[in-house]
């Protein structure tokens, strides 16, 4: 049976997958993301398993951490570059995937969007936005089905943003910009300052606004740099309840009432959604896959 091989490749864990050509997941493997030797080597052994017991591979996807040389043209198309996990820098991460063609491959934020945009709560948008905030915080945008690419992945996670010195005198902890907006709004950066998750903070605690502020000076940007049709928000930190519609308002007071393509979305309830997939990393990749296909593969 022709099957897709999809590895969603993190800093923690490696997900690798099987799925069908009617994207059904038939096989699924977790594996603890190490030095790249024995981990990409247990990846390997997971598809060839599978190929020994007879299928074979229509294309490969593969939704990695970054930064990552996604230029096609680049002598080091595929490699993780600098990166503080140690021994992965300079690694070309479909060596995950031994002798599969043709191999689709992107960031696993770019990915997650573009499972969104194709089967979750981008469904009827042309032009999607995906931010996830977590452990880091990082934007794909889709448009039509593809994800807008530059010269290499974009990092919108990074964009410097205004902070209030009184109300908010945390440095940062982004190690290359401190203050940046993932130095201080993601998971790690809101445990620093507070020395809690935000989900184990009291209601009123003023980590809430200082957060929501923060996201909605992202979500301004995204919505004055690309004009999304709509804007969808995961990752571990927007699963805090009442995060959300805090967003919202401030994004609203932020937009002032300036045109922009969110003028006629009210109060940013069907503007501003949280993610409709489960597992958008994995389906991502089976994104990807089905992409490289279409355009390299051969039926
Ligand atoms: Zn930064």
């Amino acid at each position: 049976m022709k099957v897709y091989a999809l590895v969603e490749a993190g800093g923690t864990k490696f997900v690798c997958a099987v799925a069908d050509e009617q994207n059904q997941l038939i096989a699924t493997e977790r594996i603890e993301t190490q030095d790249p030797l024995p981990t990409l080597s247990a990846a390997r052994e997971f598809f060839a398993n599978l190929a020994s017991d007879g299928h074979s591979f229509a294309a490969g996807g593969i939704a990695s951490f970054g930064p990552i040389d996604l230029d096609a043209a680049s002598p080091t198309y595929g490699q993780i570059r600098r990166t503080p996990k140690p021994g992965w820098s300079g690694i070309d991460i479909r060596a995950a995937l031994p002798s599969i063609t043709p191999i689709g491959l992107d960031t696993d934020v770019n990915a997650a969007g573009l499972a969104e945009a194709l089967w979750g709560a981008g469904v009827g948008h042309a032009t999607v936005a995906y931010a996830t905030i977590g452990t880091g915080i990082g934007v794909g945008i889709v448009r039509d089905g593809v994800v807008l690419a530059g010269a290499t992945h974009s990092e919108i996670g990074h964009i410097p943003v205004k902070r209030d010195r009184i109300a908010d005198p945390f440095e940062g902890c982004c190690p290359y910009h401190g203050d940046c907006l993932e130095g201080l709004a993601c998971g790690p950066a809101i445990k620093k300052r507070w020395g809690l998750d935000l989900l184990l903070l009291p209601p009123h605690h003023p980590a809430f606004d200082i957060q929501a502020n923060y996201i909605a000076q992202l979500c301004v940007s995204l919505i004055y740099s690309f004009a999304p049709h709509v804007i969808i928000l995961g990752g571990g930190v927007m699963q805090t309840p009442g995060l959300l519609s805090k967003i919202r308002h401030y994004t609203v007071r932020l937009l002032g009432n300036y045109w922009t393509a969110a003028s006629h979305q009210g109060d940013l309830r069907n503007y501003l959604v949280p993610p409709a997939l489960d597992n958008s990393g994995l389906r991502g990749a089976l994104a990807l896959a089905a992409a490289a296909k279409a355009r390299y593969g051969i039926s």
